[in-house]
């Protein structure tokens, strides 16, 4: 690496670019004064480049992440658990013939199904690609999901329902700069991808950044003085609040009529599902003053008219039960002002993790084969073996959502041999402390991490795998752009790419297509797979990526891309986006008075700006970990004096499933009826132990954010 490599962040899917060069290297890139220095000695200096999407900026995730590349906590080994619990070395040989013999034998016992993989939102392209034909030509189960599942998976139905495609923002992130009006739904980018922020200067400058959050979060606060306001709902009133606005589009004329008469279906029931959501009914549902839902419609329809308004959603609004129809409402919002498609405006939804986008279209969802093909689709069938050489019988079926794969682990009929690559379920996952007991309940468990993460303790195998500057490979940000991610330093021995594992695996299991552990190789294979569906990865190659070129899909062959979609029309057989009414379903409507658990309150999970996901990764960094090294219940100075709860003092949380005990602290951003409790943290501060299994019926979007919880002061165990 004589130059340096330039990449892209290990983090989120802001993909924010990166130059990396050999530490204290004379000619290495100084850190700017305002990154922070790091406590662990990193092999590898990291500087912001120049990109779109961050403009040379980055957060302390990325100023710090190559500080885990050589971190002493790091797995080298294949490490397997003894009848004592702990985990010894082994030879890669053995753990490779432990595998196969654990999946024979299972498959000869239960059948094929009770194999089963569990995928992540950050593994490459390549990775993702490979692991879904993995899961069905190697292991031949139909058992595979991701943790994506947990993410963007409502956001993504309701695209595909509405625009008959699913591209988080369907503009380039830039776009946003000139926009004079930005509603942000439950966002907080502030806080998950600061150098986002930029892009939303200038609307907040112009008076129109308007964001919907229960909490006052870093970016609700962030419209102070600028003009734009926070609307802060009652948790869960999401829906019926953007019902409310689009009842104001309606009944004030605000609505773009030509642009529905041209270029949507629907229009009719849509507005009579409307007709029950005037300002004053939904402010008495959702807490928000009625004037300010006015005013919300009133600022959006003079953004579109002017040229400048968009609706950009996050995981506040869809990680709920009614996840897929709450997204749904945004986008019929922003149908009725004409935005999608438009110059200048738009509708978008903002991914996680760092590769959430590309993760969710190569064949890891169990519902869905590379090209974001649907898995029951005869001719995406046909396609896919043709490309992997296979009869078509050989292609498994549907397999379950990330939930019910979880739910299933050793149950009968259910998974009883699991592989987990690039998750934590054991933290992540909704109703942690059932998850961890089917973990236990497995036969054998294989987990392939850098870090003994939670998950990683209970396996039987862990099998050490390269880390993001180790190995070639492609991502796709937020934007649906393709980026590379690039080698800087040899792993260290032991160390394999999980490419090496599957094309290992897929020999000794005999597996009936051939699978290469080279990423540019499979990024090729990937491309044919591609080729013809939503995402079209056909006319990306690694040698344009390399000379920088934007590659934004669908990128068919011969074509240039496609920066910005639907300004030619939707992806549906007509042409026409479809406005599908929703109203709230009975849980969310439940949920709107708080009465039906006297004395609960509402708890919302989400991100701190010093960790990303799990924290199997940031809790490690040492700089990150001293400035947020615990969990901490925010709760109301008004909320917490009603139980006699003090700042820093130690709280229990709890519900009927489980419960959590961590400190207080007394913050007037959240409400009086609401707690937020992130979810980075293990153990007995794992707010995913509080969260509840229950799934949107749409999309298997779990609900992370209005459990009900009760809270009490603690005595530290
Ligand atoms: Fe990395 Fe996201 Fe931070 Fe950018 S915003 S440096 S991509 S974690």
């Amino acid at each position: 690496m004589p130059n340096g490599a330039d990449t892209h962040c290990p983090y989120c899917a802001l993909q924010c670019a990166m130059t990396l060069t050999p530490a204290n290297q004379p000619g290495s890139a100084p850190a700017p004064a305002a990154a922070p220095a790091s406590l662990a000695v990193p092999v590898l200096d990291v500087s912001g480049r120049d990109f779109p999407t961050n403009r040379g900026g980055l957060c302390r995730k990325g100023w710090t992440s190559a500080s885990l590349l050589r971190h002493n906590g790091r797995v080298t080994e294949p490490m397997l658990k003894g009848s004592d619990g702990v985990h010894q070395p082994i030879s890669w040989d053995q753990a490779l013939m432990l595998i196969t013999a654990a999946v024979k034998d299972t498959q000869k016992q239960y059948g094929m199904d009770a194999v089963g993989v569990f995928g992540g939102g950050g593994l490459t392209n390549e990775k993702a690609y490979l692991l879904g034909k993995f899961a069905r030509l190697a292991l031949r189960t139909s058992r595979i999901d991701y943790n994506g599942r947990f993410c963007m998976s409502s956001a993504a139905a309701a695209g595909n329902r509405a625009f008959g495609v699913d591209r988080g923002l369907p503009f380039p992130v830039q776009d946003l700069d000139s926009a004079s009006v930005i509603l942000m739904l439950g966002s907080n980018v502030a806080e998950t991808m600061p150098p986002f922020v930029q892009h939303l200067q200038g609307a907040r400058d112009a008076g129109g950044l308007i964001v919907v959050d229960p909490r006052r979060s870093a970016t609700a606060a962030f419209t102070a003085d600028g003009g734009g306001f926070h609307l802060q709902p009652t948790p869960g009133t999401d829906l019926a609040l953007l019902l409310g606005i689009s009842h104001v589009v309606v009944h004030e004329g605000l609505a773009d009529t030509e642009y529905l008469r041209t270029r949507t279906s629907g229009y009719d029931a849509l507005i009579r599902s409307l007709n029950a959501f005037w300002p004053e009914r939904v402010q008495s549902i959702t807490g928000v003053p009625a004037t300010l839902i006015r005013e919300t419609a009133r600022r959006l329809a003079h953004g579109a008219r002017t040229g400048g308004a968009y609706i950009l959603s996050g995981r506040g609004v869809e990680q709920h039960v009614d996840g897929t129809d709450t997204a749904t409402a945004a986008i019929n919002l922003s149908l009725l002002l004409g935005l999608p498609g438009s110059a200048r405006s738009g509708y978008g939804t903002l991914t996680g993790q760092g590769n959430g986008q590309g993760g969710r279209e190569h064949g890891q969802k169990s519902d869905q084969l590379p090209g974001y093909r649907k898995i029951t689709d005869p001719a995406a069938r046909a396609h896919m073996a043709k490309v992997w050489n296979v009869d078509e019988s050989l292609i498994p079926g549907p397999g379950l959502p990330a939930v019910q794969l979880l739910q299933s682990l050793g149950q009968p009929d259910g998974v009883r041999c699991l592989f987990v690559h690039g998750a934590n379920v054991a933290v992540s996952a909704p109703d942690a402390s059932a998850v961890v007991d089917g973990l236990r309940s497995l036969d054998f468990l294989v987990v392939c991490d850098f870090f003994m993460s939670e998950t990683a303790v209970e396996a039987d195998l862990v099998l050490p795998v390269t880390q993001w500057a180790e190995e070639e490979g492609t991502l796709t940000n937020l934007e649906g752009r393709v980026l590379r991610r690039r080698k800087a330093l040899t792993p260290p021995p032991g160390v394999r790419s999980e490419l090496w594992l599957m094309a290992r695996l897929a020999e000794l299991l005999d597996a009936p297509s051939t699978f290469s552990d080279d990423p540019e190789t499979v990024f090729e294979e990937l491309r044919l797979a591609s080729a013809g569906g939503l995402a079209d990865y056909s006319g990306i190659d690694y040698a344009m990526l390399d000379r920088g070129e934007a590659a934004y899909w669908p990128y068919p062959a011969g074509s240039q891309g496609t920066p910005r979609l639907f300004a030619d029309g939707f992806a549906h057989a007509d042409g026409r986006a479809v406005l599908v009414p929703v109203t709230p379903s009975k849980r969310a409507r439940r949920s709107f008075a708080n009465a039906a658990a006297p004395g609960s309150l509402a708890l919302a999970t989400g991100r701190l700006l010093e960790h990303y996901q799990s924290g199997t990764q940031t809790r490690r960094v040492a700089e990150l970990a001293a400035s947020q090294p615990e969990a901490r219940l925010l709760i109301h100075p008004a909320t917490a004096a009603a139980r006699n709860i003090a700042d820093g003092e130690f709280v229990a949380v709890s519900n009927e499933r489980g419960e959590v005990v961590c400190r207080a602290e007394l913050s007037n951003t959240v409400r009086t009826d609401t707690v937020f409790l992130p979810f980075h943290f293990p153990g007995q501060e794992n707010a995913n132990r509080l969260t509840e299994a229950a799934t949107d019926p749409i999309s298997g979007m779990p609900e992370f954010k209005t459990s009900r919880v009760w809270v009490r002061q603690a005595i530290p165990v």
